[in-house]
């Protein structure tokens, strides 16, 4: 477990995942109240809570979510029970499964199947220790603000925070995964992602001229708004080649091929090892899922 100060008031803990480092940053945001952002499955938890001891940190106010996936929030509830005056913050779309899980978890085992267990426990919270956001909505942490900003298209309850007068942002994975010990940025996109969204999120995230940015996978970045740009650009090229691809009726293989012709951070991620072939496959099914899903609606 490490911690490391971004401002006097905002830290990333890195808690390990079954040993692994790097794997999710978790935000801490300290004023007069206390928040978290994303504290992860529950195996990563203990970690958190040791950083915010040793920090410090006895009281917590916020369980911030920026969105519901398993990796970002499964150990959500462990927090609840850890500090009984938190409540858990996120979007109205994710607010029912946060309270009962079992449908996320179905939904999950479709796409993780065994490896499903690796989360660890995921259990339920009080629905009155759920609030949910509106957007636009600005959290007042006491001498630190944090403005909700709803950036849907990797997910349909994916929000970030905006921190005013640091200008950090925290995006979750509304603008991709950059792994820092392979510096690539690509999308880390499970089904259903909405490319179109994820889009119009970015320039809506841009909007705010964010200077630094705080990435779940993995780390926090000072030219928040060159990173934006290029996963603006990168988005929009895998949606092409995904459209064109399920137009011209190829294979996943296929369209796979043409990707890593295209998109050079894709190309290297994919030749680094089977692991990052693997990402790369991973997210662009969902890219051709919402292709065929639009060919179909039109
Ligand atoms: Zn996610």
């Amino acid at each position: 477990m490490s911690v490391e100060a971004i401002t006097d008031t905002i830290s990333m803990i890195d808690s390990p995942y079954h040993g692994r480092r790097g794997v999710l940053g978790t935000y801490l945001i300290r004023g007069e109240k206390s928040a978290v952002i994303d504290p992860g499955p529950a195996p990563l938890v203990p970690g958190v809570i040791e950083a915010l001891e040793e920090t410090g940190v006895t009281h917590l106010d916020y369980v911030l979510l920026t969105h519901i996936h398993l990796d970002h929030a499964a150990g959500s509830w462990k927090m609840l029970e850890a500090y009984p005056d938190a409540t858990i913050h996120c979007h109205p779309r994710g607010a029912g499964h946060v309270i009962d899980p079992t449908r996320l978890l179905a939904a999950a085992r479709e796409i993780y199947g065994d490896a499903l267990k690796e989360f660890g426990e995921v259990r339920g919270v009080p629905a009155e220790r759920v609030a949910q956001s509106t957007d636009g909505e600005t959290l007042d942490l006491g001498g630190i603000l944090l403005e909700t900003i709803w950036t849907p298209g990797h997910s349909s309850h994916s929000q970030s925070y905006f921190e005013p007068s640091s200008g950090v942002v925290f995006v979750g994975d509304a603008a991709g995964h950059y792994p820092e010990n392979k510096g690539v940025l690509v999308p880390g996109s499970p089904p259903p992602h909405n490319p179109a969204k994820a889009a119009d999120s970015l320039l809506k995230l841009m909007s705010y001229e964010p200077k630094t940015i705080a990435y779940s996978h993995f780390g926090f970045y000072g030219d928040a708004m060159a990173l934006l740009e290029r996963f603006l650009v990168q988005t929009r090229l895998w949606d092409r080649v995904a459209r064109d691809g399920v137009e011209a009726g190829l294979s996943l293989k296929d369209i796979f091929d043409l990707l890593v012709e295209e998109d050079p951070e894709a190309r290297e991620l994919a030749g680094i090892d089977e692991e990052g072939k693997r990402a790369v496959y991973f997210s662009l099914k969902s890219f051709v899922g919402y292709a065929k899903w639009l060919r179909k609606s039109l």
